[in-house]
């Protein structure tokens, strides 16, 4: 084991494709006393196992930014590295049967897919894209194609990634584990090392980055911060090699919960099923290297009947692999990014959604470049770590929303859609009284609100659709008596800040668009904003007196990813 250096500017902890890639990009930036440690052997983790699939269309335009990022970084690290990273531009094609889901995902501007259109006429594909032989489009209305998506080896991208940090000066270590993390109030100092091979230390240092994964939420309590992530069991079959099979592109069939992925003339399927199966806490043995999981073909087979039909050619197939592994998924399957709210110097980059291979790439680049500079290069805003909640580290809430999360990835994105899970955390003091009165509740970080009213007889329950939804005629008679008459809000859910003493009209004209010089009593509507004219939070301001205000803040809803 080679002598560590006792100083470094930044220590990042985890060695999966997402620490290589804040190494690389930290040390793009000109950064030097880079040191990554790994507890067993690079990639070991959850980045060794992943299929490998590197999309680009996301929910929102900053996270299709990221993605398309790493889809262009990967397809040029063969080149500046030497090292194989199997990436090919394959395109992928998803199809739906329902189209409106596919329709709100593409069309909108300011981003629209590369040559994405769907065709009306059948086939329902888009002419432009490959054909796959042996498909049933039974039932299928449309698709679309996007040309630049691929595929690649993620242990190989990861280790290139790794190789050119290295050759920017980082020290990538293996076979150290951070068995400690030293505090001193709102900073950490230091971390303490342990080798497989009996030594020890410990490195003071400016800045840790969580990059540990799965075990990310353990790393993150031993830095003071909670990185609300759990471990599900995550699954995917591979065939043995069938005649004839060449290069096709990657094909995501979300309404049954499967994609497929040629690979080497095998045919690959793996499965995001509606109730997925968290591991049990603590995430994974101490020892858990290049591991898998036991098989559970019970759990997968629903996936594989509709996989036979859809795919016929798989039934004659022999299955060559049965794979289970596990991966970290979050409350609202976004994943986690930035300076921990709780900490000064502690980053996190952690808990990827089974994205985590191809968002590594656009997600090194944002954190490196936000640590760099001190600011966020863009709006991060569906990511950031500072948008969780202290009880969503709570180990049931995590294991009862995981079981959702895994699911929702492939599930129809429906507006106003709201999670079924680990509900009723937060209630506010008029909870009954709602409900007595037909309240349907929706869920906002953690607290149960009122969304809309039942009318007496009325099937108090969402009807979700991409068309105008059950609640609509209800909203609008609650919106005309409030307007014609009067109402009251219950607004416990808002976060509420007083900001009192002599310098605080000074400090909120600093941070406020709008003139906080009013009168006592007056409510100013404005927005926090940060150094480069962003928006940080959209919040109402009421002047208590001279040298008080109340500051009410909605809180960000994440429940539409
Ligand atoms: C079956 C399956 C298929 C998938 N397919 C895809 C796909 O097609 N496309 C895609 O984009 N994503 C996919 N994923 C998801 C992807 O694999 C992950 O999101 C990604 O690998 C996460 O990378 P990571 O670096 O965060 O975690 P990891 O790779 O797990 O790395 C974390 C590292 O931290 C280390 N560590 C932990 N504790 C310590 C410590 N105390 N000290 C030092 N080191 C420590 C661990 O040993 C580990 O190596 C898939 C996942 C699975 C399970």
């Amino acid at each position: 084991m080679p002598t560590l250096p006792t100083h470094a500017r930044v220590v990042i902890i985890g060695g999966g494709i997402v620490g290589c890639s804040v190494a690389y990009h930290l040390t793009k930036l000109g950064w030097k006393d880079v040191i990554l440690l790994e507890r067993k052997q690079l990639t070991s983790g959850t980045t060794w196992h992943a299929a490998g699939l590197i999309a680009q269309l996301r929910a929102t335009a900053n996270m299709t930014k990221l993605a398309k990022y790493s889809q262009e970084l990967y397809g040029s690290l063969e080149a500046e590295t030497g090292v194989a990273t199997g990436f090919k531009r394959v395109g992928s094609i998803t199809l739906h049967s329902p189209m409106n889901a596919l329709k709100k995902f593409i069309a909108p501007p300011p981003w629209r897919a590369p040559s994405a259109s769907i065709s009306k006429r059948s086939p329902p594909l888009l002419r432009s894209a490959p054909a796959i032989p042996h498909l049933n489009l039974d039932g299928v209305k449309g698709g679309v194609y996007l040309d630049k998506d691929g595929q690649g080896d993620p242990s190989n991208i990861a280790l290139a990634l790794a190789k050119g940090a290295r050759q920017r000066g980082a020290i990538v270590q293996e076979r150290v584990s951070v068995s400690n993390i030293a505090k001193k109030g709102r900073r950490i100092t230091g971390v303490d090392w342990q080798g497989e091979d009996g030594t020890s230390g410990h490195i003071t240092c400016d800045h840790i980055v969580n990059c540990a994964g799965m075990w990310g939420h353990q790393i993150g309590r031993m830095a003071g911060i909670i990185v609300p992530l759990h471990a599900c069991e995550h699954f995917y079959i591979v065939s043995e090699p069938i005649a004839g099979l060449t290069q096709l592109p990657v094909l995501r069939v979300p309404d049954e919960c499967a994609y497929y992925k040629e690979d080497a003339g095998k045919l690959m399927l793996g499965a995001f099923e509606p109730v997925s199966k968290p591991g049990a806490w603590p995430a994974f043995p101490p020892d858990f290297e290049f591991d898998q999981l036991p098989e559970d073909f019970d759990h997968f087979e629903p996936i594989l009947e509709m996989a036979v039909n859809r795919m016929p050619m798989l039934a004659d197939a022999g299955i060559h692999t049965f794979f289970n592994g596990p991966e970290s998924f979050t409350p609202d399957d976004a994943y986690h990014l930035g300076l921990a709210p709780e900490m000064d110097n502690v980053w996190v980059a952690a808990g990827f959604n089974s994205v985590g291979i191809q968002s590594a790439g656009g997600a090194g680049m944002a954190l490196a470049s936000w640590m760099d500079t001190g600011e966020k290069p863009f709006d991060l805003g569906d990511v950031e770590i500072a948008r969780m909640q202290p009880f969503q580290g709570n180990k049931t809430y995590l294991f009862e929303r995981s079981k959702e999360t895994l699911g929702l990835l492939y599930a129809d994105h429906f507006p106003y859609r709201q999670k079924a899970t680990a509900r009723g955390i937060r209630r506010t003091p008029f909870h009954h009284h709602l409900l007595q009165n037909g309240a349907v509740m929706g869920e906002l970080a953690g607290w149960e609100r009122a969304n809309w009213f039942a009318e007496p007889g009325q099937e108090r329950e969402y009807q979700y659709t991409w068309k105008r939804q059950n609640w609509f005629d209800n909203a609008a008679r609650e919106h005309r008596a409030i307007r014609e008459n009067v109402g009251m809000y219950d607004m416990s859910s808002f976060g509420k800040i007083r900001v009192e003493g002599p310098d605080a009209t000074a400090f909120l004209n600093r941070v406020c668009a709008a003139e906080m010089q009013v009168a006592p009593g007056k409510i100013v509507y404005t927005q926090f904003l940060n150094p480069t004219g962003g928006i940080e939070a959209d919040v109402t301001v009421t002047r208590l007196s001279e040298t008080a205000y109340l500051v009410v803040t909605p809180r960000r809803d994440t429940a539409q990813r």
